[in-house]
């Protein structure tokens, strides 16, 4: 058994770097495990400009700015059903003090505020899965991990924030994870080259047509390429383009469903694989205990 820490950490997005960090920059002793080696790919590329104070408060803003990710300042929404339009500007936003965001690769950023993590003093390790929390009684005193290739051992904590994401380690464990059936959608995506980006938007905007259900993403990134989305009701899919179609095939066909998409994708080519992700929207009934809580 390994000396107590004050926090275990479950997750390196950037939920549970911020928690490492502030932890940290607090002068307590943390450790925080990350199933995957970064940069990693991963999906929620279009940061909203409330992030930016909390990017101050972590000492990482001047890091953020200086890393060229593309400046994001407002969004365009389509509705081709009945023709509306919906510009947002972030300058003329709630809170105005923040007129842009960012447009990120979460495989640049994440990677950029774990980094921080572990400048801040945070113990990071990378290619270690958390198995289980550990409790004694009601009490959360630390996990149980894995480092690939290794051997499972107990790392004990005062506090274990679960920062695992999609993954829900803790509300899985104690069967506290909820599925939101009004939000029953699944998502399909990939990073795109060559896209020419239309005349009459904004750049560095993130562009959202929304068709017969379905509502696009696209998002620019620095280096000229694009995140390309579509978010569905799976059903819609499955009948559409078949039972056993390939994710490659079932995102081509929703593209193809989109005269917009169409449009715009014309000429461009598909530079990652089609990742998919479905009934993602979930909560927890519970979202802290004793020597536990949940982040993210
Ligand atoms: C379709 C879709 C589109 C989205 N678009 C946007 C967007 O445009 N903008 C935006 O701001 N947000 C977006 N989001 C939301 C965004 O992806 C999440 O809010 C964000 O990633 C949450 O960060 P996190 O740190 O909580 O979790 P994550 O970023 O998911 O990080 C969790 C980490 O925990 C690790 N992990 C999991 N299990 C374990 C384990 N057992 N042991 C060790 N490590 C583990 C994972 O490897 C991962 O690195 C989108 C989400 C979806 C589903």
């Amino acid at each position: 058994m390994s000396r107590l820490y004050d926090a275990v950490v479950i997750g390196g997005g950037p939920g549970g770097s911020t928690v490492a960090t502030f932890l940290a920059r607090a002068g307590r002793r943390v450790v925080l495990l990350e199933r995957e080696k970064f940069p990693r790919f991963h999906v929620g590329e279009s940061l909203l400009p409330f992030s930016l104070p909390i990017f101050e408060r972590l000492g990482v803003a001047e890091n953020v700015r200086s890393a060229g990710f593309q400046v994001k300042r407002g969004a365009y929404f389509w509705n081709e059903e009945t023709g509306g339009i919906q510009p947002v500007d972030f300058a003329t936003g709630i809170d105005d003090r923040h007129p842009s965001a960012y447009q990120v690769k979460r495989a640049d950023f994440d990677h950029l505020l774990l980094s921080h993590a572990a400048e801040s003093g945070a113990e990071i390790r990378e290619e270690t899965a958390v198995a289980r929390v550990v409790f004694d009684g009601t009490r959360a005193v630390g996990v149980v991990a894995r480092p690939r290739g290794g051997a499972e051992e107990e790392i004990r904590a005062r506090v274990v924030v679960d920062a695992s994401g999609q993954d829900a380690l803790l509300s899985r464990q104690l069967g506290t994870r909820r599925f939101d059936r009004r939000l029953k959608r699944g998502a399909l995506f990939a990073h795109y080259d060559g896209i020419r980006w239309p005349e009459d938007q904004r750049p560095g905007d993130i562009l959202l047509p929304i068709d017969r259900g379905v509502w696009y993403w696209i998002i620019p990134f620095s280096d000229a390429s694009c995140s390309v989305g579509a978010v569905f009701e799976p059903s819609l899919v499955r009948t559409g383009a078949g039972e056993k179609a390939s994710l490659e095939e079932r995102f081509d066909w929703l593209l193809a469903r989109s005269a917009r998409m169409t449009s715009i994708l014309a000429g461009s080519r598909r530079t990652s694989r089609v990742f998919g992700i479905s009934d993602y929207s979930t909560s927890s009934a519970r979202a802290a205990g004793e020597g536990w809580a949940l982040v993210g």
